[in-house]
């Protein structure tokens, strides 16, 4: 596995003149997403890493050029931190080929994995093992692995964490798998202990069990029922619960799919005191609505629901305020029989979006709708979660990061065709959408993906004590 060691740094950029020789490629951008803006620039790569970024003016000699037209972007790749690939095990929802490929189609090149929905789960190193070998030779994205917390694993932890987990993620309600049971509040505050002295988060599905256990279970094809079985406060519950946990410990906690936009400024008020409390949501949860879930569409079924269209602008809001600093996929596959598309029962249905290879379109489409720029969907998409997973070679167009780009026409339309996608299965509710933004091309350390060859790396984390 690659080390993931910070060599250089954005002081780097404007400080050094490069060696004007033999790096390997040149890619004249008219524009370019960098940390400080758009603007049109050179970039030289050598050995798959950022070597310079130059003015056009100075554009240095390489061995090959590629010049970019100026109705594309070069976007840093996205990095999507809240993948289930479910290989090995459940590899008829999805897998590592097809996950990868369908990330590099939508401009991902960083995949991290959730430690459930495969078998064996991610809870201890064997499992993590036999995760890395199944992985291996066959992603065409590079790849990193949450490991899970579960009741009675804290002693794993920090062999997981040597053998290169990049963080963690437990449940506080049921996780739809028996083999990843949650934890209770208590025990996810003594995982965050454990952890305090390392750099790796605690991810948290936040939805309470005591929440949900007092309410009743959905039997019904109508989402408005299925929306009243999961409301608000399952989730504004367990987010007060979690940063208590994070303040009282020291530890970094962070929420998964916030969808809830109550929990905002409890967000806002913790990291104001400096508590250790991060978030991210997800394209479905910016870009949909509950008014519009017609009855048995299955496909729009996950936990936390997608809300009421007023739940949508402080969602936004907190983005634009920074309070939630990433948006993730939660791609969350499944075999198409698994949709009970023939009853339309929201209870018996998989709860899952399947969308990673559409994330970027479908934030971009609804951001720019709203004003925001594509700098702030690279923090978002790109920044954000590179920083949750410990990847400072990831996440943005600067001197020594890794040459991972999402090349974007932003202004290009395009209608979803679910059959043409790189999922493993076509379900996915953007089928028919028409969306802003088609990914021309995606590099991975300094070369275009090309399907052909799975060049994709496994990531280990910073594993420090
Ligand atoms: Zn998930």
């Amino acid at each position: 596995m690659p080390s993931n060691g910070r060599s250089a740094n954005s002081a780097a950029r404007s400080a050094s003149r490069p060696v004007r020789e033999s790096f390997d490629v040149v890619i004249t951008a008219q524009r370019a997403v960098l940390p400080d803006g758009e603007q049109s620039c050179a970039i030289a790569v050598a050995g798959g890493r950022i070597a310079a970024i130059e003015p056009l003016s100075q554009r240095p000699p390489a061995h090959r050029t590629v010049t970019l037209t100026d109705d594309v972007v070069v976007l840093p790749g996205l990095v999507d931190s809240h993948v289930h690939i479910c290989e090995p095990g459940n590899t008829d929802w999805e897998g590592f080929a097809t996950a990868s490929l369908a990330a590099a189609a939508g401009g991902v090149t960083t995949l991290v994995d959730m430690p459930l929905d495969c078998v064996p789960t991610t809870t201890d190193v064997a499992a993590l093992e036999v995760k890395q070998a199944s992985a291996r030779g066959q992603c065409h994205v590079d790849v990193g692995f949450w490991g899970g917390v579960v009741p009675g694993n804290l002693e794993e932890l920090s062999a997981l964490s040597d053998a290169g987990v990049l963080g963690f993620k437990c449940f506080l309600v049921d996780s739809g798998s028996d083999e990843f049971p949650p934890v209770s509040a208590a025990e996810m505050e003594q995982a965050l202990s454990v952890l305090a002295d390392t750099e790796l988060p605690l991810l948290v599905h936040a939805e309470s069990a005591e929440v949900a256990t007092a309410l009743p279970m959905v039997n019904s094809a109508h989402y408005p029922d299925y929306l009243r079985a999961r409301p608000r406060g399952i989730e504004n519950l367990a987010v007060a619960q979690v940063i208590e946990a994070a303040r009282r410990t020291g530890g970094h906690a962070h929420i998964c799919h916030l969808s809830s936009s109550d929990a905002v400024p409890m967000l806002r008020s913790a990291q104001l005191e400096q508590v250790r409390i991060t978030a991210e949501t997800c394209p479905h949860y910016l870009a949909l609505c509950a008014e519009d879930i017609a009855d048995g569409m299955t496909t729009l079924k996950c936990s936390p629901p997608i809300r009421e269209r007023a739940n949508q602008g402080p969602l936004w809001n907190a983005l634009g305020s920074g309070v939630i600093d990433a948006v993730v996929s939660d791609h969350s596959p499944c075999t198409p029989s698994m949709r009970q598309a023939a009853s339309g029962d929201f209870g018996a249905a998989w709860g899952g979006i399947a969308s990673l290879q559409l994330g970027l379109p479908v934030v971009w489409t609804a951001a720019s709708a709203r004003g925001f720029s594509l700098s702030a969907v690279a923090r978002w998409m790109s920044e954000g979660p590179a920083r949750l997973a410990g990847l400072p070679t990831k996440g943005g167009i600067e001197v020594g990061m890794d040459a991972d780009f999402c090349v974007l026409a932003p202004e290009e339309r395009f209608e979803v065709e679910a059959g043409r996608l790189a999922h493993r299965h076509p379900g996915t509710p953007y089928d028919g959408r028409s969306l802003l933004g088609v990914v021309r091309e995606t590099w991975l350390r300094g070369r275009p993906i090309d399907r052909s060859e799975a060049r994709g790396q496994l990531l280990s984390g910073r594993g420090r004590p």
